[in-house]
């Protein structure tokens, strides 16, 4: 691993949450788990959007460091080179998903974690909603990190919850 890994990339090591959070299955049918809180504002997103007829898949949810080595690790095995695996995948310890704050998404008829999902109605769903939710895309086209544009990967953040139907409890 590069030594000036997170400085250059403008990323920190990222915690684990003490406590995870059942979210039920992936597109894989393997169980996902989120941190609490985040775990009931993705449910909430969820239900918003199934009213509005999206159907919100979870591709992946919370990712120990362990696991996020073992993704590398597999990579470095296929020949990819580290230059090349760190530009899609964040280095064990940095991944936001270590946070249990994020989800990555799909939605019946797009491939999973392709820039293809931006063409999709959730996505055009998620960009209009999920700040509503407390959910916002963390990787955007050209993003000072250095990581390719992810337009699946949401991240829920505490305290940035906007509602625009009803007023903020205070
Ligand atoms: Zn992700």
């Amino acid at each position: 691993m590069p030594r000036d890994y997170g400085r250059a990339r403008l990323l920190r090591p990222v915690r684990e949450p003490r406590e995870l959070a059942g979210i039920g299955t992936d597109i894989h049918g393997r169980p996902q788990w989120l941190a609490p809180r985040a775990a009931r504002a993705f449910f909430r997103l969820k239900g918003a959007a199934g009213d509005d007829g999206i159907d919100l898949q979870v591709v992946s949810a919370f990712r120990s460091a362990e696991y996020q080595l073992g993704i590398l690790e597999r990579k470095l095995q296929r020949g990819q080179t580290i230059d090349e695996i760190l530009r899609v995948s964040a280095a064990p310890g940095y991944s936001e998903h270590h946070s249990g704050r994020v989800v990555d998404l799909t939605t019946p008829g797009y491939a999973a974690l392709e820039e293809e999902f931006e063409q999709s109605p959730a996505f055009a769903w998620l960009a209009r909603r999920a700040r509503e939710f407390g959910f916002a895309l963390s990787y955007p086209r050209g993003n000072p990190h250095g990581i390719a544009y992810e337009p699946w990967h949401w991240c829920w953040h505490a305290g940035r919850r906007r509602d625009a139907t009803r007023p903020a409890r205070s």
